[in-house]
């Protein structure tokens, strides 16, 4: 097979993964929104959150987007970055639904949407107090009344983004906060939000120990389905798969080598200056792959034996000395991604695509 470094996805597994947190969230009144930017909207994986049974798609990225509305994508679609003042007629064009903290925005994209005679959605997003985006709470009425005024948006929901910049966990004081503000904005302004959306895998927390408050009816996941793991809580989500993506790299070469390198220590090749501690000879392992492919913090070897000692771009260096089989050349390393592994080989065109499970005819890309 030539292409010796391959991602394999198993679309089974994230269809899987997908029909359970949907199960989940709708049985508390909540749709799930599958956010598609971690594998940069790859449509075979979107088809399979689709085929779970997600409520609608989400990405951070226009690209992603008209990507995924090219293939035939129909569902729902919901921009989860902030416009660019520079592209709200593609916005307005292309999804339904947009998240927004900046008057300026939402003005723009009421024009663009006059001028293609369509209506777009927004949802407010409101800092909660993970100091990402957001309106602060006291200005969310007087924003939210400003955006009434525009005749070609519609104010939608509120929403909160949490976990992703100050670390902040969701709770049922933080997105209870959320809720009340909806509230709030229903009672002054006399309208109905339909949603009220509370942050991504983080919050999944919130459901299974029955602590979301009611009201939050909205969840944008995308770690938790592909990954199965809740990073910010800093856990394996029990009941999913944690094993649909993983990474397959070639051995290249083999060698016992002493731990620490001999001559004067310079910079590597990205500028650091390394350090190394003596334990004795080492059995190491090379595989072709390294920091131009993936984010090398972002990956670990299957087999928790094996180590990964650094990197430089072409070549990932590995401890194999305590490995229970023999690892030879041509052999075969396999790797479990985190998110920051996921993101970083999702568009990399050096990393093959394989797709196994019976939504594909293992097809690769
Ligand atoms: C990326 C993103 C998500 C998804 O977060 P996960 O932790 O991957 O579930 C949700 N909302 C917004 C605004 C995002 O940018």
């Amino acid at each position: 097979m030539h292409g010796s470094l391959i991602l394999e996805i198993d679309l089974d597994k994230i269809k899987y993964n997908t029909s359970q947190v949907v199960e989940r969230c709708h049985r508390k009144g909540i749709e799930v929104i599958g956010v598609t930017k971690g594998f940069s909207a790859i449509p075979q994986i979107a088809s399979a959150m689709v085929e779970g049974g997600i409520d609608g798609l989400a990405d951070s990225r226009m690209e992603n987007i008209i990507e995924l509305r090219n293939k035939g994508f129909t569902q729902p679609i919901t921009l989860l970055r902030i416009p660019r003042l520079s592209n709200v007629m593609q916005v307005v064009q292309y999804t339904d639904t947009s998240i927004n903290s900046e008057i300026t925005v939402i003005k723009a994209l009421d024009q663009a949407a006059k001028k293609l005679k369509k209506e777009h959605q927004i949802i407010l997003m409101v800092d909660v107090g993970d100091l990402r985006e957001g309106v602060l709470q006291e200005n969310v009425l007087d924003i939210a009344k400003q955006i009434t005024s525009f005749k070609a948006i519609k104010l939608v929901g509120l929403g909160t983004n949490i976990g992703c910049f100050g670390g902040i966990l969701p709770s049922s004081n933080n997105l209870g906060i959320l809720v009340e503000l909806g509230h709030a904005v229903e009672n002054q302004l006399g309208l109905r939000l339909e949603i009220i959306s509370g942050g991504g895998t983080s919050t999944l927390l919130l459901i299974g120990n029955a602590e979301i408050p009611a009201g939050i009816n909205q969840l944008r996941i995308g770690e938790g389905i592909l990954l199965g793991t809740d990073t910010t809580n800093n856990r394996k989500i029990p009941w999913l798969h944690q094993d649909a993506f993983l990474l397959r790299a070639e051995v290249i070469e083999v060698k016992s080598k002493p731990s620490i390198p001999t001559g004067a220590i310079g910079r590597d090749a990205f500028g650091n200056i390394p350090e190394f501690t003596d334990i004795g000879v080492r059995k190491r392992a090379i595989v072709s792959m390294g920091k131009q492919d993936v984010n090398i913090e972002g990956i670990r070897p299957i087999d928790e034996r094996l180590a990964i000692l650094g990197a430089s771009s072409d070549h990932l260096i590995i401890d194999i000395e305590d490995s229970e089989q023999e690892i030879k050349v041509g052999d075969v390393i396999i790797f479990s991604l985190a998110y920051s592994g996921l993101l970083s080989v999702s568009d990399s065109k050096y990393v093959r695509k394989h797709f196994k499970g019976s939504s594909s005819a293992n097809d690769e890309t």
